[in-house]
């Protein structure tokens, strides 16, 4: 049986209200067996879950499936109802939270003559061990799906986007949809139009007095635009083709 021995230091003050000298140490060494440890971490984290003050900085949300603390979150998006938060802790997101893992390989160039496909959010996923996190999008009235990887920072704000959370002062996105409208332009649509190894670009399309103009932005940007000004966010055909996955996702 595999043990870990720890050791344990009691010191004894002849006279407590002597800090220093003269103390006498005792040692104890203690021998427990590994699964007895993690039966001990699991009731700690359940006491923690349960009966725990939450913390000030980062509240700790236990796990839906085992209610130990969670680090993975996803929020899933209902166009046009009300989203769901899940939260899941590493070991059970690894079962129960599906992501869609397409090959992305080669080069996608922007095509000159092919269609473009609506795509919208259909999750949010959070995982506190990683920078980056992830989007899932979904074709509009289809089944095919692409994973993309977008900062912290970005996530957070899409998610606050698609929740329809009001804020007390406009944020930067919402700056950028007011803008183009001060100036008597308005936002026609964005979308992701290519592809060069895992860096994807994208544009924004914008409408000033019967002439169009595109912007090349980042993204994460071009999808934060469409949800701001309320416009469709688009792919175009190749790259679905290309980094999509059809399977359904798992009951
Ligand atoms: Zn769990």
């Amino acid at each position: 049986m595999r043990a870990v021995a720890i050791r344990v230091s009691l010191e004894y003050h002849p006279r407590l209200e002597q800090r220093v000298s003269p103390r006498t140490h005792y040692g104890l060494t203690l021998r427990l067996p590994v699964g007895a440890l993690r039966m001990i971490g699991r009731i700690v984290a359940w006491w923690r879950a349960k009966f725990g003050r939450p913390s000030a900085v980062a509240p700790s949300q236990p796990c839906e499936v085992c209610r130990q603390p969670a680090t993975v979150f996803e929020y899933r998006h209902r166009p046009g109802g009300v989203g769901q938060d899940r939260q899941f802790c590493e070991r059970c997101a690894r079962r129960h939270l599906w992501v869609p893992r397409p090959v992305r390989e080669g080069v996608v160039e922007r095509p000159t003559s092919v269609g473009e496909i609506p795509v919208e959010v259909e999750r949010v996923i959070f995982d506190g061990r990683y920078d980056e996190q992830c989007l899932v999008f979904r074709e509009v009235g289809g089944s095919r799906r692409l994973l993309f990887v977008t900062g912290a920072f970005e996530a957070a704000a899409i998610r606050h986007a698609l929740k329809g959370e009001p804020t007390s002062r406009p944020l930067t996105h919402q700056g950028w949809v007011d803008t183009v409208a001060a100036l008597g332009a308005t936002v026609q649509s964005a979308g992701v139009i290519a592809r060069r190894g895992d860096t994807y670009f994208a544009e924004v399309r914008l409408l000033h007095n019967g002439v169009s103009a595109v912007v090349d932005v980042r993204p994460s940007d071009a999808l934060m635009v469409a949800l701001r000004a309320g416009v469709p966010f688009l792919f175009v055909e190749p790259l679905i083709t290309a980094d999509s996955v059809s399977e359904p996702e798992p009951a």
